[in-house]
């Protein structure tokens, strides 16, 4: 059987704990392959060769860095395809939605390509009589990444092609659920001209996790995974001194208002909570509409919509999505399905015991909506990550407003209307760090920066744009004076002041 080794200084690695993680076919529930589970040493090998690569790669010139990102994007941009099926094949996720997945990476890769512009500092002439003050930011040297099994290829590239395009060195630490493509973006990245030990892939559980989290060696840690792992990683990183931003769960809302445009709507709300089998942090699970006309219509619409939609194995051209990721990921949905019945919402389609002909064994779950959800409910309070969409009945647009920004989680919200002011209004009020108007899954594009709020993201930096090149630098401030002969002030004493 194939095993999925680490990567460290440009070389494939055997793991030598003797532990292995499963990896499935989400399509038919079988075994196809195993992860190499690191022990400490092997991260302190990854993090030893960092350190090595990091003395040359952080004086590498921007523009040389950047060259080899331009030739790292244009090799994500062959392989896109090769990428996308291999994603898709431990994912689970369709292959036009991982080619996506890819896609969001690479725009990553193409914004880090800017670093001689964007790592540029600041510059004061004649701060003081012949004094000047410029800034400038620097890498921080071996930096880590910790990554979640949904998004493979885009959120590893968030963080490490932000940080090395800075300057650092990397340790990646992907999910062990689907290992197989950050692997490939590291050897791709080698390919591109990267240095060995510029990139490196240990693969793990918690043990390697903590060991990343208490290395000294390591100066900061990205995170994206769920809540009580996120702050578990925040509490325990920053503790060791590390700098730290942790992202977690999400539970997004759409509002949809009486004067919104239906049709679109229920087209955008259908592909937003059920694409990718709702495994998506910015996914859109809660409808709340408000009044009770433009609630029975939208459930109405959506029952016919979430009715056709197809549920097939992830390389069918023609599958709206997949299986989830695990028999285990499965189970929990169902239960919270389960739960959404018992504390009394209407299950209007129930996707419980979808089975698809000839993939009997796979981890497939059809579209579940439910209406007459109530913010009392343990099953609206929780995030589910399956395809179930949930709908609460508000009456006013204030009401509506209150349920996301009274959340646990404020990842992404939406609102549908057509009316600009309550739009502009609900953006300005809404207690949520994304918001889309008229757009399901407002993802903010490369260049500006992704991030949620209250629970949804532990740390005070987001993630990408000019917000991850602060994460992934510090600022060093120099004040200089050039005295002219025998100036040499006489104020020795007292705070320097440029009054
Ligand atoms: P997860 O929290 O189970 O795993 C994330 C990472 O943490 C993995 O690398 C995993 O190996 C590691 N990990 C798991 N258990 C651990 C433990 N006990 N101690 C230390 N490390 C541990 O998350 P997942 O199931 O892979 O991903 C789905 C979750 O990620 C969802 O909650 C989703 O909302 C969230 N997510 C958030 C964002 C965001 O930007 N806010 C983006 C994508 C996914």
């Amino acid at each position: 059987m194939r095993t999925v080794n680490h990567f460290i200084s440009g070389k494939a690695i055997e793991g030598t704990s003797g532990r292995f993680g499963d990896i499935y076919n989400p399509n038919t529930g079988v075994v196809q392959a195993r992860v190499d589970l690191a022990t400490e040493a092997e991260v302190d090998k990854a993090v030893e060769a960092a350190k090595k690569a990091l003395p040359e790669w952080s004086i590498t010139n921007p523009q040389r860095r950047a060259r080899i990102l331009f030739k790292f994007k244009d090799l994500l941009e062959q392989n896109i395809d090769e990428l996308a099926e291999l994603l898709s094949s431990e994912h689970g996720k369709v292959v036009a939605d991982s080619k996506g997945d890819v896609q969001r990476g690479i725009d990553v890769v193409e914004f880090a390509c800017g670093i001689p512009h964007l790592q540029k500092g600041e510059y004061t002439e004649g701060a003081g009589p012949g004094i000047d003050v410029y800034s400038m930011r620097q890498p921080l040297g071996v930096v880590a990444g910790i990554t979640p099994f949904n998004f493979p290829a885009m959120i590893p590239c968030w963080m490490f092609a932000v940080a090395i395009a800075c300057g650092n060195t990397f340790v990646l630490k992907p999910s062990e659920k689907d290992p197989s493509v950050p692997v490939r973006l590291a050897e791709l990245f080698l390919e591109a001209g990267g240095p060995e030990g510029g990139l490196n892939v240990v693969h793990g559980d918690k043990t390697s996790v903590d060991a990343i989290l208490r290395h000294p060696d390591i100066k900061a840690v990205s995170f994206v995974g769920s809540s009580d792992i996120a702050q578990y990683v925040y509490a325990t990183g920053t503790a060791h001194g590390k700098r730290v931003q942790a992202m977690g769960g999400a539970k997004n809302h759409g509002i949809i208002m009486p004067d919104c445009n239906m049709e679109q709507a229920v087209r955008d709300i259908v592909g937003a909570a059920y694409g990718s089998a709702g495994e998506r942090c910015m996914a859109l699970p809660v409808a709340v509409t408000v009044g009770k006309k433009t609630g029975d219509e939208f459930v109405e619409r959506m029952l016919d919509a979430a009715r056709g939609l197809r549920i097939g194995v992830s390389t069918d051209p023609d599958a709206h999505y997949g299986p989830v990721v695990s028999a285990a990921h499965k189970a929990k949905v169902e239960n919270y399905i389960k739960m959404g019945v018992d504390e009394g919402a209407d299950l209007v389609l129930d996707g419980r015991g979808h089975t698809l002909q000839g993939h009997e064994n796979g981890y497939f779950i059809g579209p579940s909506l439910f209406d007459n959800v109530t913010p009392g409910m343990q099953s609206y309070k929780e995030e589910i990550f399956g395809p179930v969409l949930q709908v609460v009945r508000a009456g006013t647009l204030e009401e509506a407003v209150a349920l996301p920004s009274n959340h646990q989680y404020g990842n992404g919200v939406a609102i549908f209307t057509s009316n600009g002011r309550a739009a502009r209004e609900f953006a300005a009020q809404v207690n949520v760090g994304m918001v889309g108007i008229n757009v399901p899954i407002p993802v903010p594009v490369s260049y500006h920066t992704f991030g949620g709020w209250k629970r949804s993201a532990f740390g005070d930096t987001n993630q990408h744009g000019p917000e991850g090149v602060r994460f992934w630098t510090k600022i060093k401030t120099v004040t200089q004076r050039w005295p002219e002969g025998d100036d040499i002030g006489d104020q020795a004493f007292i705070i320097p002041t440029m009054g």
